[in-house]
């Protein structure tokens, strides 16, 4: 365990250290955060260490996958934390690019997000997976990673990207790593620090919710009834405003019968005061 981790904040810089890791015939793994770190996000450091010879971390606040009524402004940040908690996992390098360094002046080409894109979170945030592919495509291009590890914590995200990186023949592979849980099964989230302390105790509500109707739905509940009695649950344990729950074809995300015989999730997004928390299980 070393004190210090290195950081580049430039593109030159990166591209430097990477080319002799190159040389010297180490394999890359690339973790993109953004930043506010916890135990969710060193899980994926570790795993990183182990898949390849040298592991990059992204801390980037990326605005393009923030709307205008979007926390951006607010977003939880601790570089100094981060950098703490990176030396203690081990990491390599920290790529820590400023936003003029990501999109100069006259930045203008994007990523459009396709088809795993287009619902759940994509009809509550537009334009946020086409800033999220965007970002992705500049970091692995950036870094040149031969794998890339994202949690499941941001399902939908893992569709896309996987879907992204096949689409456009882009040489790495990505990895999925299983949601980190606080003990009562919240999941982690840099956004859990909004909470009050009493919505903290109502947000774990979430995951009991969809657990017990992915289990449902495992024993062949209807699938509209299972998501209507999770809702009831939300409500009544204090959460506002419930942006959806769904029980989707877990590889399309796609709407599916529960006679399907498919791999499905549970996927579900809902507000506790002005914090919007996602989660999702496997059925
Ligand atoms: P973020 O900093 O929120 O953009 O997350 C960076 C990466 O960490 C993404 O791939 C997330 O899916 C992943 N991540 C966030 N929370 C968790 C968690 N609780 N468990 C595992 N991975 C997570």
């Amino acid at each position: 365990m070393s004190e210090t981790v290195k950081i580049a904040r430039t593109v030159h810089d990166l591209r430097k250290i990477v080319a002799k890791w190159r040389g010297r015939g180490h394999s890359i793994s690339l973790v993109p955060t953004m930043g506010a770190l916890h135990a969710g996000h060193i899980a994926l450091v570790k795993l990183a260490k182990k898949k390849a010879g040298r592991a990059v971390v992204s801390i980037f606040v990326n605005p393009t996958q923030f709307a205008a009524n979007e926390d951006l402004s607010r977003y939880p940040r601790d570089e100094p934390g981060d950098l703490k908690k990176l030396a203690a996992a081990d990491a390599d390098l920290v790529w820590a690019p400023t936003v003029e360094e990501m999109y100069p002046e006259g930045f203008s080409t994007s990523v459009r997000a396709g088809s795993a894109a287009k619902d759940l979170e994509g009809s509550f945030r537009p334009q946020h997976f086409d800033g999220v592919a965007t970002v992705c495509a500049k970091l692995f291009n950036q870094v040149t990673p031969d794998i890339a590890i994202f949690g499941e914590k941001d399902f939908q995200q893992l569709a896309v990207l996987r879907q992204m990186v096949r689409d456009l023949d882009m040489p790495l592979k990505l990895i999925g790593m299983p949601t980190k849980r606080d003990t009562d099964g919240l999941a982690l989230s840099s956004r859990n620090a909004y909470l009050s302390v009493a919505d903290r105790k109502i947000a774990p509500a979430l995951y009991a919710a969809i657990s017990a109707l992915a289990q449902d739905v495992a024993n062949g509940a209807d699938i509209p009834t299972g998501i209507s009695t999770a809702k009831r649950k939300l409500t009544s344990a204090g959460f506002g405003k419930i942006d959806y729950v769904e029980v989707r074809d877990a590889e399309t995300l796609e709407p599916v019968p529960n006679s399907s015989g498919r791999p499905m999730r549970v996927l579900a997004a809902a507000w506790l005061g002005k914090t919007r928390l996602i989660d999702n299980v496997a059925v």
